[in-house]
């Protein structure tokens, strides 16, 4: 079986891919800027008070006056899309039968030796074995702030759970926070010591992943837009920053001002010359050749032979 070529879009971010994942990372660094479009009444809140998750922050990056925003938190994020790359990785295996699979089911059951487990790591249930040891993560998650206040976002959903007939009028069974439709939450996955085919692995899961929130069978419908691509030797920018830049008065929520931003932050990075930021034309044209690329059974094949080669680097 012959290596696989970098598809041609990949060839602006070729600097910031490994060949190869290992165990040891190196400083390479892939930022995957996303609007979070949240499509109907998702409740981002905590398992435990059952509280809508909000933070006080600024209200821009140039105005300091306090506002509550609602918090879509790392770990939340992270567990469905971990999730939906465990079940993409089910069902193309299962498309071009490739069958040297084995059964991985989050959290108890990771196999240790697929993608997903490469990528998001994972600790082995038996770790009697020395090459059992433990996969450190290459995707990283961190809390998204919404661009709008929690005032601007609240609304109270009222719901009951009898049928038509019964209710009284005007009886509530129960009243609940929620996020109105359509609010956007500025978000950003980085991605350390990835390989190209991770990449795709990661884009495919991300612009597939539409069901979020603490009761996916409220609703939870979110749509992931990735609008801006920062590589370097290290991280540009936070999420929050991001969200304080957008909420500056004249900053517009487009594709092309989210790149001048980037550019901003390439000015106070450590390595600025080691900084690419995309501009509108390249993400699109990657965004393309990514959603247009075949899941085939030799791209497949290598994805999971990487990681083989990965857990024996790890085992010596
Ligand atoms: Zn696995």
């Amino acid at each position: 079986m012959s290596e696989l070529e970098l598809l041609n879009n990949y060839e602006v971010l070729k600097d910031y891919f490994v060949d190869k994942p290992k165990p040891i990372f190196d400083s390479k660094t892939i930022q995957i800027i996303l609007l979070r479009e949240v499509l109907d009444f998702t409740i981002f809140r905590t398992e435990e008070s059952k509280e809508l998750n909000t933070v006080i922050t600024p209200t821009a990056i140039d105005n300091d006056d306090p506002v509550e925003r609602v918090a879509f938190l790392g770990s939340k994020q992270k567990a469905v899309e971990s999730r939906q790359l465990a079940s993409l990785l089910r069902t193309a295996t299962n498309d071009v039968e490739y069958d040297e699979v084995e059964e991985c089911y989050l959290k108890d059951y990771l196999c240790l030796k697929c993608p997903r487990c490469g990528l998001f790591g994972g600790t082995s249930a038996s770790s009697s074995n020395k090459s059992d040891s433990n996969i450190k993560h290459r995707i990283a998650y961190s809390t998204a702030y919404s661009l709008d206040s929690f005032e601007e976002l609240q609304e109270l959903i009222t719901f009951n759970g009898i049928n038509d007939k019964k209710v009284n009028t005007g009886q509530a069974l129960g009243v609940r926070k929620s996020v109105k439709p359509a609010s956007i939450f500025p978000s950003i996955i980085t991605l350390r010591s990835v390989t190209w085919k991770e990449f795709i692995w990661v884009v495919k899961s991300l612009l597939s992943a539409h069901k979020y929130g603490a009761e996916s069978r409220i609703g939870g419908n979110v749509r992931n837009n990735i609008v801006g691509i920062a590589a370097g030797w290290e991280e540009v920018i936070t999420p929050l920053e991001l969200t304080l830049e957008l909420s500056k008065e004249e900053n517009k929520v487009d594709i092309d001002n989210i790149s001048n931003i980037l550019e901003e932050y390439k000015g106070i990075a450590a390595h600025t010359n080691k900084i690419k930021i995309l501009n509108s034309e390249k993400l699109g044209n990657i965004l393309e050749e990514t959603q247009e690329f075949e899941l085939d059974k030799d791209f497949i094949e290598e994805s999971y032979k990487d990681i083989e080669a990965y857990r024996k680097e790890q085992g010596e």
